[in-house]
């Protein structure tokens, strides 16, 4: 099997347009037409995490953050840590690969995952994608309707949540007149024409146009198709950073960080906020969520639980949320789990590991 066809069947799960537009998803280096020998999946990039992936004879790394991001790269040389890993990597013929806020903002991914650790229900997701749909609405003969509609769903159109081939359409009639030139699929140059067409209408995500579009010129027996492309203001709700969801019972505040601390592992949590309420609804962003206290504010959420926390996000709330900072390492370590059964549900063929050396860095005393 080839690592394309890897990648193929994980970005189906965790498709690269959910990634945030900051983000470097994907191939951060490498081939992919080589055959997979096995994958070492890690958190971080390091040259330790590379060393791990030769000794048990992976050319494949798939990471949780890109070694390549925020960089503005124009070289690479082993004289920094991104060099020496991407250097040692295609050294190596060892393809690298990151699944970042795909999959955090994933459905069921790592922010999912984080909320389910907490046992939260009913979840909600903080902060929806947005500009992320378009509308296709594309005027067919009845009679090519069906084939043009499953064309389009098999393109990647009509997908609204955990549901496919989403679409609408209306019986209408259309008019034409081809003249000098035309080559009318229905109908005679210089004679006007009415057809009996179908108005459909179905969305798609906007990475998709391209194939799309494409797709509408292969399937569509008209010459020229008339077709409307139109922006959307719709959230998508069912993907986005973070999660907010409700406790099954409330809980005192203390009692709830020491479950949190139970459930996530975590040696400490950094908190602040007196709401004089006990704490049902939480809101949680795995890795860096600081920019997303006012949404989780504006969810009415009795506590937000993220990572990288500045002194000054600690008071926006003025004690109406508690605001807990547990660690960036902490929110999002378990993403590993995910990538790796996700990999094992699919593949059999070949061995993956998770890095074992892997650990957090920081200490506290
Ligand atoms: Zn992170």
């Amino acid at each position: 099997m080839k690592i394309k066809e890897v990648i193929a069947r994980l970005e189906q799960r965790f498709p690269l347009y959910w990634q945030e537009d900051f983000d470097n998803c994907g191939i951060q280096c490498g081939d992919k037409e080589r055959e997979v020998t096995g994958i070492m999946i890690c958190f971080d990039m390091s040259e330790k995490v590379i060393d791990e992936a030769i000794s048990k004879n992976c050319n494949m790394v798939i990471s949780h953050h890109p070694i390549i991001y925020k960089t503005g790269l124009k070289k690479i040389e082993p004289t920094n840590r991104v060099g020496k890993v991407v250097c040692k990597a295609l050294e190596n013929k060892i393809l690298l690969y990151s699944m970042h806020t795909n999959m955090d903002s994933g459905i069921e991914g790592g922010n999912v995952l984080f909320a389910q650790k907490l046992g939260l229900q009913n979840l909600e997701v903080l902060a929806p994608k947005t500009d992320m749909f378009r509308k296709l609405i594309v005027f067919v003969p009845q009679a090519d309707a069906d084939h043009l509609k499953q064309s389009l769903f098999d393109a990647g159109a009509g997908e609204l949540g955990k549901y496919q081939h989403c679409s609408y359409s209306t019986d209408g009639k259309g008019s034409f007149l081809p003249v000098e030139g035309a080559n009318p699929a229905i109908g005679t140059v210089g004679t006007e024409e009415q057809v009996a067409e179908l108005k459909l209408e179905v969305i798609f995500p906007v990475a998709l146009q391209k194939k799309v579009v494409e797709t509408l010129f292969a399937h569509h027996p008209y010459e020229e198709p008339a077709f409307d492309i139109l922006k959307l203001e719709n959230l998508n709700y069912h993907v986005g950073l973070g999660r907010v969801g409700t406790l099954p019972e409330p809980m005192e505040l203390t009692e709830f960080l020491q479950f949190a601390k139970k459930q996530l592992n975590l040696e400490v949590i950094k908190y602040s906020g007196k709401i004089g309420r006990k704490i049902q609804k939480v809101a949680v962003c795995g890795g860096g969520g600081a920019s997303y206290v006012s949404d989780a504010l504006a969810m009415n959420a009795d506590i937000y639980l993220t990572g990288d926390i500045k002194y000054h996000d600690y008071f926006i709330p003025e004690n109406r949320m508690v605001v807990a900072d547990i660690g960036h390492f902490e929110g999002e370590n378990f993403i590993r789990d995910i990538i790796y059964n996700e990999i094992n549900k699919i593949f059999t063929n070949f061995a993956s590991y998770i890095s074992e050396d892997e650990k957090l860095e920081i200490s506290w005393i």
